[in-house]
């Protein structure tokens, strides 16, 4: 099967590879559309072994690594001990992987398991080809109702559960203020998770014209040209020098989670779900008056099947609508050109369709 692998820092190629066989527990899906995330480009550009060792233990290497963590498809063949699935099952995985059994998985989230061995919980990587495996199948796949297309299902498995996850671990509700800092994919899915749950006045930021006008349809009622005008000032005069109930780090940089802690009112919530990377790492000065009496939650994409479940109820019936995230189209032959596109930001570029 063809498969999308990187070769070096900064290098992936596709390769022909056996088509994987589940072990105990595990489904093979037949890929019928995966897409690029910022956080592959991470994985590709910067994340050494150790990080790799961090979310997927089993020495995994920089090289050889299969790339993909969000896709969708058709289950191909089921492993012993797998019952919710069969052959012909149209599912999705989440894109972080837990085991279901351990402390976190129990108590905090699957995205943040244990007992596969690493820290967080596991990286599903490898969705980038014609067939990927899903380990703990019970735990970690959702059956796609047939009213939900390719195109929403994919994004259910990672930035929508994120970006919404933002909006939730912050408990931003009804009348609630929100600056959401960055509108990549991952911004515009919490811009719409504010919508969806009735924030009061949504302002987004960002420096791409493009995705300004993507943050007006899915639901910001201002938005603020980071690269015309000084965003935190501009969102201290818009709440009358108080700053706003939740500021949202959707990018993850030292320059977006500080101007957050700047803008967010005295009891307000710092809400990062922004994947930093190596460096820069995020401090804050702490001598200041914004730095007293604030909340800062961090969230990894919250998982497990009925995550996904609740997610894909709203996009089957349609309270929630993210199709035009969908800017390219390539196959997956042409996965190393949508790995150049999606570094580039330009064309317009939100998500890549990629399909077999
Ligand atoms: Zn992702
Ligand atoms: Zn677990």
């Amino acid at each position: 099967m063809l498969a999308c692998i990187k070769t070096e820092n900064g290098k992936v190629e596709m390769m022909d590879l056996p088509v994987p066989e589940p072990a105990d527990g595990e489904i093979v899906i037949k890929m019928t559309m995966a897409t690029v995330c910022g956080t592959d480009m991470h994985f590709l550009d910067e994340f050494p072994s150790a990080v790799l060792e961090f979310t997927y233990p089993g020495n995994l290497k920089p090289e050889g690594l299969p790339m993909g963590h969000e896709a969708v498809g058709i289950v191909h063949a089921v492993g012993p001990g797998v019952t919710r699935f069969q052959p012909g099952d149209r599912v999705i995985s989440s894109c972080l992987v837990g085991c279901g059994k351990c402390h976190e998985c129990m108590t905090v989230d699957h995205s943040m398991c244990t007992g596969t061995g690493g820290r967080v919980g596991r990286v599903l990587f490898g969705c980038q080809a014609e067939y990927y495996r899903v380990p703990f199948a019970e735990v970690n796949v959702a059956k796609v109702p047939d009213g939900v297309s390719d195109e929403h299902a994919v994004l259910a498995t990672d930035i929508l559960s994120t970006g919404f996850g933002a909006i939730d671990r912050a408990e931003a509700g009804f009348g609630d203020s929100v600056a959401i800092f960055a509108q990549g994919p991952l911004g515009l899915c919490a811009t719409a998770g504010a919508r969806a749950r009735g924030c009061g006045l949504i302002i987004a930021v960002d420096a791409v014209p493009e995705r300004l006008e993507m943050s007006k349809k899915l639901g910001a009622n201002i938005v603020i040209n980071a690269k015309e005008k000084d965003a935190a000032a501009e969102i201290m005069s818009l709440t009358g020098d108080v700053g706003v109930d939740v500021a949202v780090e959707a990018v993850g940089t030292q320059a977006t989670f500080e101007a957050c802690t700047k803008v967010v009112r005295r009891g307000g919530t710092v809400s990062s779900i922004g994947v930093y990377g190596l460096s820069p790492q995020i401090s804050m000065p702490t001598a200041v008056p914004s730095f007293l009496y604030r909340n800062i939650v961090t969230t990894l994409c919250p998982s497990g099947h009925d995550r996904m479940e609740h997610l894909l109820a709203m996009l089957e019936n349609g309270s929630v609508d993210l199709t035009a995230l969908f800017t390219h189209r390539l196959k997956l032959a042409d996965a190393p050109k949508a790995f150049d596109l999606f570094r580039s930001k330009t064309e317009g570029v939100l998500k890549i369709a990629i399909t077999p």
